[in-house]
C-alpha cells in the first residue's frame, strides 16, 4: 500500500504545497513545531533515508537546500534546522523547521495549531521566496 506521503505526491490526499521537482517534493508538515515547519521527500517511496542511491540523495540535499533559503527568507529565527526521524511514516522526509534555540527542535514539545487558511497562507509566503 501507498504511503500517505506518496499519496500526498500523487494528489490523492491535500497538502500545503512548497514545491516539487521530478524526483523530490516538499510541504508544509501538518502538525508543526513552528511557523514554517516543511517536510521534504522523495517521490519514490524509500522508508529509510541512507538506502537512497547517492544520485537521489544528492537530488533531496539540494531540493531541500533550495526550500530552506525559501523559508529562512520567510520567517525571522537565526537558521533552518534539519532533521531526520522517519519513526512515523516509512517514506524518507526531511524535518526544515525555522529556530532560534536548540530547543526548537525538540520533537517531544506539544505541536502547534493551526486552521487550514493560516498554514496556507504560510505556504503561499514561503513559495513567493522560492528563487
Ligand atoms: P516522523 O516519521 O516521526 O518523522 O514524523 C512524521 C511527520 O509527518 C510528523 O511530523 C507528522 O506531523 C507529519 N505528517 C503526517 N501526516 C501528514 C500529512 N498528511 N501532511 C503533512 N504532514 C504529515
Amino acid at each position: 500500500m501507498a504511503s500517505i506521503f506518496t499519496r500526498i505526491v500523487n494528489g490523492e490526499i491535500p497538502c500545503n504545497k512548497i514545491a516539487e521537482t521530478a524526483t523530490c517534493f516538499a510541504f508544509l508538515d501538518i502538525n508543526p513545531l513552528a511557523t514554517g515547519h516543511v517536510l521534504v521527500i522523495p517521490k519514490r517511496e524509500v522508508d529509510y533515508i541512507f538506502d537512497l542511491e547517492d544520485h537521489e540523495l544528492a537530488e533531496l540535499m539540494s531540493f531541500t537546500k533550495v526550500i530552506a533559503a525559501a523559508l529562512k527568507a520567510t520567517v525571522p529565527c537565526k537558521r533552518i534546522g534539519m532533521t531526520v526521524i522517519g519513526l512515523e511514516v516509512p517514506h524518507t522526509h526531511i524535518h526544515l523547521i525555522p529556530i532560534n534555540q536548540v530547543d526548537d527542535m525538540n520533537f517531544g514539545k506539544p505541536k502547534l495549531k493551526f486552521t487550514a487558511e493560516e498554514l496556507e497562507l504560510i505556504a503561499i509566503k514561503i513559495r513567493s521566496n522560492l528563487k
